[in-house]
């Protein structure tokens, strides 16, 4: 993941090797209502690496926190980040956003023959952490917290610069991977396994569908064709699982039939 990194730290300052930064780490993760388990926040997000570069001792470090692909205007994802000074000193953090988006200043009237240039990102605020600066007394354990929004369409890199006190650069990349839904994605089966119509018993058959969104899905099915009955029409698919819909199915004439896609 590192290589797609958007800004580098190239632009700055020289790197110099020091050892001698205050050491702190993301100690723990909290995220609100989460529809998966923490520990696939921790390794999407990379939180051991964060912290094994951190510890590192260089001055600029990047790191990319991956969220987790998300269903378009799917609930906002707050993860709170509990930061430990591990120093004996007090330890300031600034944080800014970075623009890192290809988009250009635009003429915007901000008044009555008011003009100013200004960007129009649509995405600056996919990503928001709300603090401007967090201050750590030595040892303290401080909440910084991340929001993401879903509300646009698409990937999307927003990138944070956190400026430490001991001059530290640390540029924070937050992906973002926003899905429309299509429900005919989520139907797997096809095909009927062919019944022989000298069976005079109908068959049961499972219709696999897939939820791949981060909610669970309610589904109701209908269908009207002759031999073909849907024994759970009303179906609850939990987040990322697949369940069968079972259908029953007789047919009562030589034919294929097809399952609309
Ligand atoms: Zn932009």
């Amino acid at each position: 993941m590192d290589e797609q990194a958007g800004e580098g730290c190239e632009q700055s300052k020289p790197q110099v090797e020091r050892t001698s930064f205050q050491l702190f780490k993301i100690e723990n993760i909290t995220v609100v209502r989460p529809p998966l388990l923490k520990v696939y926040y921790w390794e999407y997000l990379d939180v051991d690496k964060f912290n094994a570069k951190i510890a590192e001792g260089q001055q600029c470090i990047e790191h990319n926190f991956v969220i987790p692909t998300s269903q378009l205007n799917s609930k906002p994802l707050k993860i709170v980040c509990w930061l430990k000074n591990m120093s004996k000193e007090k330890l300031t953090l600034q944080l800014k956003r970075i623009k890192n988006c290809d988009c250009v200043l635009k003429q915007t009237r901000v008044g009555f023959n008011q003009f100013r240039y200004l960007y129009h990102c649509p995405h600056r605020y996919l990503v928001n952490i709300t603090q401007e600066m967090i201050v750590m007394n030595a040892d303290d354990l401080v909440a910084m917290s991340v929001i993401a929004y879903f509300y646009l369409f698409g990937t999307y890199v927003l990138t944070f610069e956190m400026k430490t006190s001991d001059s530290r650069t640390i540029l924070m990349h937050f992906h973002i991977n926003v899905v429309a839904f299509d429900p005919v994605d989520c139907i797997l089966t096809h095909e009927l396994i062919p019944v022989n119509i000298k069976d005079f018993q109908r068959v049961a058959q499972p219709i696999w569908i897939c939820n791949k969104t981060m909610q669970s899905i309610q589904v109701l099915f209908k269908g009207r064709e002759r031999g073909f009955r849907l024994i759970n029409p009303n179906l609850v698919v939990p987040l990322l699982s697949v369940w069968p819909l079972i259908v029953e199915y007789r047919p009562s004439e030589f034919e294929n039939h097809v399952i609309n896609r």
